[in-house]
């Protein structure tokens, strides 16, 4: 990690790779790809210090960890989505009126790029075990070299009424969607008990 931290000759990487590190457990190399996302979307979109954005990950692997303890985006503040579609990606929008257009950047680890590094290329594509040290200072080096991105316009949604009920099953409070009188958990229930008397039916 000392020998790490060594590498990156910029102050600012350093202290954010601090952050990181005790918040995620140790110096992954999808966790230092999202630091790295994050600086790219930052200057990009012109993201001040403490600015509110919303983030959607393409993957649970690492890299959403850098944005909620350096962007402060995080599950519980919906400033953070996770849309597993096992990528390497993740979309920076800033903040902005409900109903309104506002900038977004979505950002990828490209394919294309990183086969100029093959051991980077071979930790990406899982062609063969690459360490963790290895990958991350490849990246030191390469910077933002292996990454592509694009700018979107984005509508911020308006925000939706909370509409709370109770379940007319189990009688707790849940927060409805449409006019539905049970919850998910038992909506979720019944369907599990449907499945079973049918297949435990020797008539059907
Ligand atoms: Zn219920």
């Amino acid at each position: 990690m000392e020998e790490m931290l060594r590498l990156i000759a910029d102050p600012e990487l350093r202290s954010q790779v601090e952050r990181v590190v005790p918040f995620h457990g140790y110096l992954s190399t999808g966790a230092f790809i999202g630091i790295q996302m994050f600086n790219i979307a930052r200057r990009e979109l012109d993201i001040k210090e403490g600015e509110r954005i919303f983030v959607t990950c393409e993957t649970y692997n690492c890299l959403p960890d850098p944005f909620q303890v350096l962007a402060g985006a995080t599950i519980g503040n919906k400033g953070l989505t996770i849309k597993d579609h096992g990528k390497m990606a993740a979309t920076v929008v800033k903040r902005g009126e409900f109903g309104k257009k506002t900038r977004g950047l979505r950002i990828m680890l490209d394919p294309a790029k990183t086969a100029q590094y093959p051991q980077l290329h071979a930790w990406f594509m899982k062609t063969c075990k690459v360490p963790h040290p290895e990958a991350v200072s490849i990246l030191i080096e390469a910077g933002e070299s292996v990454y592509s991105w694009e700018v979107l316009e984005v509508e911020v949604p308006d925000r939706p009424r909370k509409v709370i009920a109770i379940c007319e099953r189990c009688g707790e409070s849940f927060i409805q969607r449409e006019n539905e009188a049970l919850c998910q958990a038992c909506l979720d229930g019944l369907a599990a008990e449907s499945h079973k008397s049918c297949c435990s039916n020797p008539e059907d």
